[in-house]
């Protein structure tokens, strides 16, 4: 699914067959979960294939080295071009792209990397959640605390957290779970950001225990483009009890609809609310169909 025989990746300053790609099994990075990644999405548009905000990924992508001290030796230019690249040698127009910085040298220590390896790789994968409304349940697991780790780098051991509270809420029979943060306020899901409707607002998590998402941004921007108020504020996970509707977004994920949380089915049909409204929004603004001044 995600390589075949003939797909290529960029790897440290050369394009190299996928399936010939390799990693030290003393690699310190397979060992703590020390490296940083994006995940991007390219869209076919009638311009030709373009990056969607791809310059806003790879500053995110620099943030994250320099937050946890792994050196990033392309600007994000070069970043941007080798993208292309890896998308015009594997023949992709839509796709997801996986950029990953990791410290691949044998080292068992527990001090910040000298050197890091660099690998673009991407292959098609349709919406990550799917298209159906999601059944969603409040995860027993916390985001990690902000004073814990960075929890606005995306750092690969952050994804242990997420692994398991998005296999315990699959093994409850529901399709996600969403994460309080150390004090008891929605923070997020375990790879999308969260909002809700409640009349005719959005209301979502502000930065602080969250990935402040491209996609939770971009949808900011077109609510408010289009009028609607979005508030960023704490809340509880019982004012879901009264909201209207619900959804996530994700670079992943997109905008995929929350049908219920804990068996509570939101009132509002999710074609009928914002979430619909803007999901329709965004997938005219990566592909082109819609330009924002
Ligand atoms: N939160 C988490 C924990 C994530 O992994 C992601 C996916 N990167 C997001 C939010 C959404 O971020 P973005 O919209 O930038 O993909």
């Amino acid at each position: 699914m995600y390589f075949n025989s003939d797909t290529l990746v960029y790897l440290d300053g050369k394009f190299v067959k996928a399936s010939d790609a390799s990693c030290s099994v003393y690699a310190q990075t397979l060992h703590y979960g020390y490296s940083v990644f994006e995940g991007i999405r390219s869209y076919k548009t009638p311009n030709g294939t373009q990056i969607f905000k791809a310059k806003e990924h790879y500053e995110r992508l620099h943030f994250s080295c320099q937050t946890v001290g792994l050196p990033l030796n392309y600007s994000v230019e070069e970043l941007t071009e080798l993208t292309y690249q890896v998308l015009e040698r594997n023949n992709l127009q839509d796709a997801y792209i996986r950029p990953l910085v990791y410290a691949g040298t044998p080292n068992m220590s527990l001090t910040a990397a000298q050197e890091s390896n660099l690998l673009i790789a991407a292959w098609e994968w349709g919406k990550y959640l799917g298209d159906r409304t999601l059944r969603v349940m409040v995860s027993p697991y916390e985001r990690p605390n902000p004073k814990s780790v960075p929890v606005e780098a995306k750092v690969s051991g952050h994804y242990v957290n997420s692994t398991i509270a998005c296999s315990d809420a699959k093994a409850k029979g529901y399709d996600e779970a969403l994460l309080l943060d150390m004090n008891g306020f929605v923070a997020e899901g375990p790879g999308a950001n969260f909002f809700y409707e409640k009349d005719g607002e959005l209301f979502t998590a502000p930065p602080g225990s969250i990935l402040c998402g491209i996609t939770r941004n971009t949808i900011i921007d077109l609510a408010r483009e289009a009028g609607i108020t979005v508030h960023e504020k704490f809340f509880k996970p019982d004012v879901l009890q009264e909201a209207d509707a619900a959804f996530m977004t994700g670079t992943a994920a997109e905008v995929v609809g929350v049908q219920s949380i804990n068996e509570r089915l939101f009132p509002k049909p999710y074609e009928e609310s914002i979430g619909a409204f803007l999901g329709k929004r965004y997938s005219e603004l990566v592909t082109g169909k819609l330009v924002l001044a």
